[in-house]
Parts: structure tokens; sequence; C-alpha cells
């Protein structure tokens, strides 16, 4: 039975920059693009219109729209929607004033309103109805606000305001057609996704019980390029679909709360295989890494899971590290804390995962129990193409050294960037250059 849980507040948004490829980014960028084009095309039409006309006061409404239009398509190519609701509301202001101008007369029928429907339903597929305002409430605003000018709008606005009867009308038939087109666009982008997360979502139920979960390990060296570490990766060997990277899964399992149980699971399998190795001379050595979701440590009691899997697996609790995202610190903060601190007093470290993708400040960080700080890929690619990349490197690698915390850079992917880190002193590395995540028994070959 699949478990229908909210995603932690504050995940969505992090979920989509983390895992911009996956299903539902891919439908969410897909519906922020079509908008904004629509946005961009319409806007560009009408401030010519009207600035031919010599009605600059509406040109400059309609060069708003276009500019809601580009910082839509801006959105979708950094693969951020931090800025998503600053836009969602600015669209919504720009069609309060049309719908205000465009008073219905007895040729012409009002029509702008029209594009609160799809404003309405492409919100609320964009933000996720976790947020309780921009997931709900700006949707009741929306549809409250449609209401309102289909039934209640002011009429009889001074004709001199609004273009002549025979542009109206085109304007009408227009308006009607973008906003049902879009409207239907979003519409079918929702069925596909709803009709592609169901079965998803009902396999990945099964997934654990059925054994169908596979613990992948990516080697983490030192400045002499000696595997101290392993991160341990889920894998989803799905039967029909073959083996699945978590940018398929990891965001419905966050959605769906199927995230605990998943990441109890991969707990539990690093302990054990901790235990199968303490008795190799070189394995023995190795520490691994687990990914820690925010659902976790918000719901339920994760410090006892943890007692009892070391308890149960008799794992030695300084061979295992727990990563977190910044994205966790957005929940309670203290409940946050106060579980990372009982984890450590067990024995167990703390990383910080993604170093730098998050709104973290420093002093919370430097609150709690971290001995870790992962610098995301991105810094290490940045700094290979700039210098102002470089130099905000050797920033974080002193932040890491004041706060005494060890330094790990992901992605490294070929030598001149190992080499530019290990320049800058950073003392731990993780990257296709060492290894991509690997099986089992492709780990333990790598030590002969
Ligand atoms: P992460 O924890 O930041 O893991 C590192 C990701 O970067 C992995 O992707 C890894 O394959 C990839 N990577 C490593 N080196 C390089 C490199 O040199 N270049 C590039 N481009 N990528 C590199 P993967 O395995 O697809 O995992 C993606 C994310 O899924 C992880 O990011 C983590 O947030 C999440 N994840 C994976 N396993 C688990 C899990 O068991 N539990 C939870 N909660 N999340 C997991
Ligand atoms: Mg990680
Ligand atoms: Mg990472």
């Amino acid at each position: 039975m699949v478990k229908v849980q909210p995603a932690a507040p504050g995940q969505d948004g992090w979920l989509l920059r983390k895992f911009p490829n996956s299903d539902k980014a891919v439908k969410v960028f897909k519906i922020v693009r079509v908008s904004g084009i629509n946005c961009l095309l319409l806007g560009c039409v009408w401030c010519a219109y009207y600035a031919f006309m010599g009605r600059y006061e509406l040109s400059a409404l309609f060069v708003a729209l276009s500019a809601i239009g580009l910082a839509c398509i801006r959105m979708v190519r950094q693969a951020d929607l931090r800025r998503g609701p600053v836009v969602a509301h600015g669209l919504f202001l720009i069609v309060t004033l049309m719908a205000l101008i465009d008073s219905p007369s007895a040729e012409v029928p009002r029509s702008v309103h029209l594009f609160f429907l799809p404003l309405a339903v492409g919100s609320s597929f964009v933000f996720g109805a976790e947020r309780r305002y921009m997931g709900n409430g700006f949707q009741v605003l929306c549809l409250l606000a449609f209401g309102w000018f289909a039934f209640a709008g002011p009429s009889g606005v001074d004709p001199a305001l609004s273009p002549p009867a025979s542009v109206r009308q085109v304007g009408a038939a227009a308006n009607v057609a973008t906003a049902t087109a879009l409207l239907g666009t979003i519409l079918g982008i929702y069925r596909k996704d709803l009709m592609s997360r169901i079965p998803l979502a009902k396999d990945l139920g099964m997934a654990i019980s059925d054994n169908q979960l596979r613990v992948f390990y990516q080697p983490q060296v030192n400045a002499d390029g000696q595997i101290f570490g392993a991160e341990a990766l889920v894998r989803w060997q799905h039967p029909e679909r073959g083996l699945l990277t978590p940018e398929k899964f990891i965001p419905l399992a966050e959605e769906t709360g199927l995230i605990d149980d998943l990441g109890n699971w991969m707990l539990a399998e690093s302990c054990r295989q901790l235990k199968a190795w303490e008795n190799d001379p070189q394995l023995s050595r190795v520490r691994i890494s687990v990914n820690v979701s925010a659902h976790q440590l918000s719901g339920g009691d994760f410090n006892a899971v943890v007692r009892e899997t070391l308890a149960q697996t008799g794992a030695n609790p300084q061979r295992l590290m727990l990563e977190l995202t910044e994205s966790a610190l957005a929940n309670d903060l203290g409940t946050v804390r106060s579980t990372m601190e009982n984890i450590r007093s067990q024995g167990v470290e703390w990383a910080l995962d993604d170093f730098g993708t998050g709104f973290s400040s420093l002093s919370v960080l430097r609150s709690l129990p971290l001995s870790k700080i992962k610098i995301d890929k991105q810094f290490v690619h940045d700094a290979s193409r700039s210098e102002s990349g470089k130099q905000l490197l050797v920033k974080i690698l002193e932040i890491a050294s004041v706060m005494q915390m060890t330094a790990l850079a992901e992605g490294i992917e070929d030598e001149a960037q190992r080499a530019m880190l290990r320049g800058m002193g950073c003392p731990q590395f993780q990257g296709y250059l060492f290894g991509r995540p690997l099986s089992l028994h492709q780990f333990e070959t790598l030590f002969g």
C-alpha cells in the first residue's frame, strides 16, 4: 500500500533544483515555459499596438507582461523557481489591471479574466499542494478574482480608455482562444504527470519489500588518492524499466513519504555492509556515508531508528556518516538540531551535503554538530571556468577551516580540477575521476 504523506515543507523547490531532469521537474518547467512564451507574445503584440495608437500607458502594461514572460523563460533556463511566487503575483496584478480596463460592452464581452484560470491551475502544479499559500491560497485568490470579474466586475469604463470595438472583438477572440489553449495544455500536462506517477508510486511502494533496491558505492578519496570512504547511493532495479537512477524516483519518494522507508532501508543495508567488511584489512577502514532526507528528520524518531539499526547490525558507529542537505534546515531547526546531536552522541558523524545550494546562514551551520561540508559540484565546475568562481571556492574552504569542518569537494571530473582543489588545500574528493557509483562487487574489486 502506498503511504501518501506530504513532502516536508521547503522541499519542493529544492527537489526541482536538485533533480532538474526528473519527470515532475520537466513537466513543471514545461508549464512555466509555455506560460512565459504566451506572456511574451501577447505582451509584444499588444505593446506594439498600443504604442502605435499613442496609448503609452497601456503599452507600458504590456511591456510588464513581456517582462513577466522573459522572467518565466529565465527561470526555466536556470532551472530555478525561487522567484516563482514573485512572478506569479506580478502576473496576477497585470491580469487584474487588464481585466479592469477590459470592461464588457454590448458588442464585446469581458475576456481577460479568463487568464485567472490557467494561472490558478498552472501555479497549483508548479508550487505543489504542500505550500500552504502558494499551493492553495494563491489559487483561491485567482478563482475569487475570476468569479468577481465574471459576475460583478466593473462595466462601462470610459470608452476613451479602450480600443475601438472592432479591435476589441479580435482581442476578445484571441484572449478566449489563448486562455483556453493554455488551460488545456496545462491540464494535459497535469493528467500525463498523474498517469505516469500513480503506477510508479505503486511500484515504488513494493520495491523495498520485493528487494528491488540496490546500494551503489561511490569512492571518496583523500589528497593522496587513497579511498577512505564511499557514499551509498540508491538505485532501483525496476522489473520492466531496468536500473533507475535517483532522479527517476527520489522526488516521488519524497512527495509520497516513501523516502522514510527507502532511507531506513539504505541505512540498514549500509550498516550490514560495514559489519561484513569489519574483518577485511582494507575494507574495514572504509567509512560509508548515507543520505538522510529532511522527511526522515522531521517525522518519527530518527534517533531511535539509527540506534536500533546499529544495535541490530552490530556496525561500528564511527564508520558511519550521515549526509543532510541544507534544505532540511528549512524545517523546524530546533528538532533537526536536537536529533542530529542525539545521533552524534551515538558516535555517528554528520556531513552537510551540497553545501552552498541552500540558504542557511553560517551561524546556523555553526550551531549544528557537523563534521564535514561537501562542496556542491556546481562550485567546482564554476571554479574551472572563471577566476571569481576560483576565489569563491577558496573562501568556502576557508569557511570550512574556520568552522573546523573537513571539506570534501564533489563532482571532480578531471585531473585539472583535482590539482586546482589540492592547490587550495582541499583534503577530500569525490567524483567521476575517482570512480562512478559502483555495484558492491565493483567497489570491492577496487581493493584488489
Ligand atoms: P548527492 O547525495 O549529492 O550524491 C552525489 C550525486 O552526484 C550522485 O548522483 C553522483 O552519482 C553524482 N556525481 C558524483 N560524482 C559526480 C561527477 O563527477 N560529476 C557529476 N556530474 N555527478 C557526479 P546520484 O547517484 O544520481 O544521486 C543523486 C541524488 O539522489 C543524491 O545526490 C542524493 O541527494 C539523492 N540520493 C541518492 N541516494 C539516496 C538515498 O539513499 N537517500 C536519499 N534521501 N537521497 C538519495
Ligand atoms: Mg549525498
Ligand atoms: Mg551532494
